[in-house]
Formats: structure tokens, C-alpha cells, sequence
């Protein structure tokens, strides 16, 4: 540190050679020493028919066997592991959308947490979809187109044309560009290689007008020219899956392993997830955008809503109570009417109890009366009778 004075005095000033560049450029660097150290996903979901070669293409660009695949602790320091996961066939897209669905969701809800540990969580979302179409030379199946359709807002779709091997190479170019306008005119949204960076923007506008890749899958290795290469063993000839003159393997292995796999993960995060993530959110009624259009973060959405859950919910709760009150007052109004009739009819009762005895009893007095007069008169009919009986006697 040098003080003003000795500064000013220019003297004991001491300039500093820096020992290494300071700039933009060691960016890159930082990230590819943080992915080495986090390590990052990378999921590719391949979707054709049964048949089609999609084990084979998968083992052929990871150069591995995904079947017999096992981890062990010990696997040297640099290495790429490769995930892949089983879908129940189907002759439906649905599966595959809820599926995709599912990994969306499970991203959403490890957002969603107060303490999010999203560095170092598993993203199973689908990257890119290679979608395997038969080589038939006609058109478009209309399942696959279906299927393209419906898929093509939830994942990066890259169509490819399988078994390329099969098809010659004149029908395979009529054929590359029938299933490209038949896409277009269906308004099927597949993925496009980014031309805005510089360094990949020629390669990829090329790539982007060579599209679908017809691709040949193979393990098997061939001898040519003292060099073992993949290769696919016709009974016509050898194709080598290698050999850019032979099929679009090299072609689709370098734009999506080597140029565009971070453009691909960064689309799935920023247009497909998103996407899923807004309609998620409008469904619960919550908005990505706040006032003035501005974007707003899930969770400050999420805290406002809870505020206006909160007092919609002490709203209700106050309405409730008043409603209750008024209930008990009704209730109780009730009560005092029946028991004011209750009363009355006690009283009513109590009132017509000595009627009821005077009656009674004035029509015992009325029976007896009668009584007393039939035994008076039967009296005097007894005397008349007994008194000739006693006349007889004397005689
Ligand atoms: P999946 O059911 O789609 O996974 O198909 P598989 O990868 O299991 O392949 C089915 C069959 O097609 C196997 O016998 C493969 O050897 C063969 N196959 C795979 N890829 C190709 C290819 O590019 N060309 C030819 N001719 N056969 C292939």
C-alpha cells in the first residue's frame, strides 16, 4: 500500500506484473472445470417402432452397451455417464407426453421448495428426442406425424431416418426432402441447430438444410484398409457408419454431442420447460409475468398468493363467524316461539282441567238425579202391588 504522501513524493511506488490474463475469455474455462467437477445430464429420448435400430444408434454414438452396463465405484476419473430409459410401447403419444411430463413436474416441485438444491440435482428432462422414422420412400406415417405433432412444444425433436442402409441413395435424397415439406406443411416444430453464435453459426445453417440425417447403427467392427471400423454388413456391400460419404452418423453425432448439446439442454430449460411451467402455474392461477409485463419469479408469485390466500381465508372465516351469530340468533328466536307455544298450550291445558271436572261432575249430578227419580217411582209401584197380597192373607 502505498500513502498519499509518498505518492505524491513519487517515491516507494511499487507496479505489480500480473501473473496471469484477467478477462472474459477464461469464462469458458470456469464452466467446463465446473461441469468436470458437478458432472451434468444429458438425456436423450429415442422414440420409433419396435425394430427400427434405436438400441443399435444409442450403443453406436455412446460406443457402449447399454444392456450388459454396469457402474462400479472405481471407473477412472473421466468418464460419461450415459442414462437411458425404457418407455412402455405404445400405439399412442400419450405415454411418451406424460412421461415427459412427469420429469417436468419433479423439476418444478425441487423449484418450488424453500431450500432448493437444484446444483446438484438429477434433471431426468428429455434434452432431445431422436425420432426414428422407416425408411420407406413413401410418406410420413401418420402416427409419426401425430406423435411429432403433439411432442414437438414439450422436447427438441431431431427427426432421423433410420436403417439408411436399406434405401438407396437416390430415393434416400427424394425421400429427405418429401418427409421435410411434409413436416412444414403440417406445422411440426422440429429443432432447429442455433445460428446466432458465431463459432457454430455456418456449420449449423448447413446442418439445418441437410435435415433428417439418415443414419446406420452398428457395433460390429470391419477391417479396411488395416483400420477396424463400424461398420454394417449388407449381403449388397459394407456400409461404414463412420464414413460421412456412407451416412449422416458423423454428421448427427457431432451437432448433438459437439456443437449443440448445451443449446439443447439450454432450450429445454428456457422454451419447453418454462413453457410447461407457465401453463402449470395459469392452471393454479398463478402468472409468470407481474405488472407491466415484467417477469416474476415463481416464488415471489407463489408469496403473494399465499398473502391473498391468506386473507381471503380470514375473509371467510370472519363471514362464517357473523353467519354463525346469526344463526344462533335465529335459532334461539325459534326456540322462544315454540317454547312460548309450549306454554301456552300448558296453560290452555291447566285452564280446561276444572271445565272438564264440572262437566263431569254436573253430569253426575244429572245420573243421579235420574237414578233417584227412577227409584222413587219404582218405590211407589212396589206399594201398589204388595198391598192386595196382604188383603188376601187376612181373609
Ligand atoms: P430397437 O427395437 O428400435 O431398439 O431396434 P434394435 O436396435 O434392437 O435393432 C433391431 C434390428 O435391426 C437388429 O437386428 C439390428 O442389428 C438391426 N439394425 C439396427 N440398426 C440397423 C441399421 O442401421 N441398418 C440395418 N440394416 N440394420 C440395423
Amino acid at each position: 500500500q502505498v500513502s498519499d504522501d509518498e505518492q505524491k513524493k513519487g517515491k516507494n511506488i511499487c507496479s505489480l506484473t500480473m501473473s496471469s490474463h484477467v478477462g472474459f475469455e477464461s469464462l469458458p474455462d470456469q464452466l467446463v472445470n465446473r461441469s468436470i467437477q458437478q458432472g451434468f445430464c444429458f438425456n436423450i429420448l429415442c422414440v420409433g417402432e419396435t425394430g427400427i435400430g434405436k438400441s443399435t444408434l444409442t450403443d453406436t454414438l455412446f460406443n457402449t452397451n447399454f444392456e450388459d452396463q454396469e457402474s462400479s465405484h472405481f471407473c477412472p476419473p473421466v468418464k460419461l455417464k450415459a442414462q437411458t430409459y425404457k418407455l412402455q410401447e405404445s400405439n399412442s403419444y400419450q405415454p411418451i407426453a406424460d412421461y415427459i411430463d412427469a420429469q417436468f413436474e419433479a423439476y418444478l416441485q425441487e423449484e418450488m421448495k424453500i431450500k432448493q438444491s437444484l446444483f446438484n440435482y438429477h434433471d431426468s428432462r428429455i434434452h432431445v428426442c431422436l425420432y426414428f422414422l422407416s425408411p420407406t420412400g413413401h410418406s410420413l406415417k401418420t402416427l409419426d406425424l401425430l406423435t411429432m405433432k403433439n411432442l414437438d412444444s414439450k422436447m427438441n425433436i431431431i427427426p432421423v431416418i433410420a436403417k439408411a442402409d436399406t434405401i438407396s441413395k437416390t430415393e434416400l435424397q427424394k425421400f429427405k426432402i418429401k418427409l421435410m415439406s411434409e413436416l412444414v406443411s403440417n406445422g411440426v416444430q422440429i429443432y432447429q441447430f442455433p445460428t446466432d453464435d458465431d463459432t457454430v453459426a455456418r456449420i449449423n445453417a448447413a446442418m439445418n438444410g441437410q435435415l433428417s440425417f439418415a443414419v446406420v447403427g452398428s457395433m460390429d467392427e470391419v477391417k479396411i484398409r488395416n483400420k477396424m471400423v463400424k461398420a454394417h454388413q449388407d449381403p449388397w456391400g459394407v456400409v461404414q457408419v463412420e464414413n460421412e460419404n456412407h451416412c449422416d452418423f458423423v454428421k448427427l453425432r457431432e451437432m448433438l454431442i459437439c456443437k449443440n448439446m448445451e443449446d439443447l439442454r439450454k432450450q429445454t430449460h428456457t422454451r419447453h420447460y418454462k413453457l410447461y411451467r407457465r401453463c402449470k402455474s395459469e392452471e393454479m392461477g398463478f402468472s409468470d409475468v407481474g405488472p407491466e409485463n415484467k417477469p416474476v419469479s415463481l416464488q415471489e408469485t407463489y408469496e403473494a398468493k399465499r398473502h391473498e390466500f391468506h386473507g381471503e381465508r380470514q375473509r371467510k372465516e370472519e363471514e362464517m363467524k357473523q353467519m354463525s351469530v346469526q344463526r344462533v340468533k335465529e335459532k334461539e328466536a325459534i326456540l322462544k316461539e315454540a317454547k312460548f307455544e309450549h306454554l301456552k298450550r300448558v296453560h290452555q291445558e291447566e285452564r280446561m282441567k276444572p271445565e272438564e271436572k264440572r262437566r263431569i261432575l254436573d253430569k253426575e249430578i244429572i245420573d243421579f238425579s235420574k237414578k233417584k227419580a227412577t227409584c222413587e217411582i219404582f218405590q211407589t209401584q212396589s206399594f201398589l202391588v204388595w198391598a192386595p197380597i196382604s188383603c188376601k192373607t187376612e181373609v
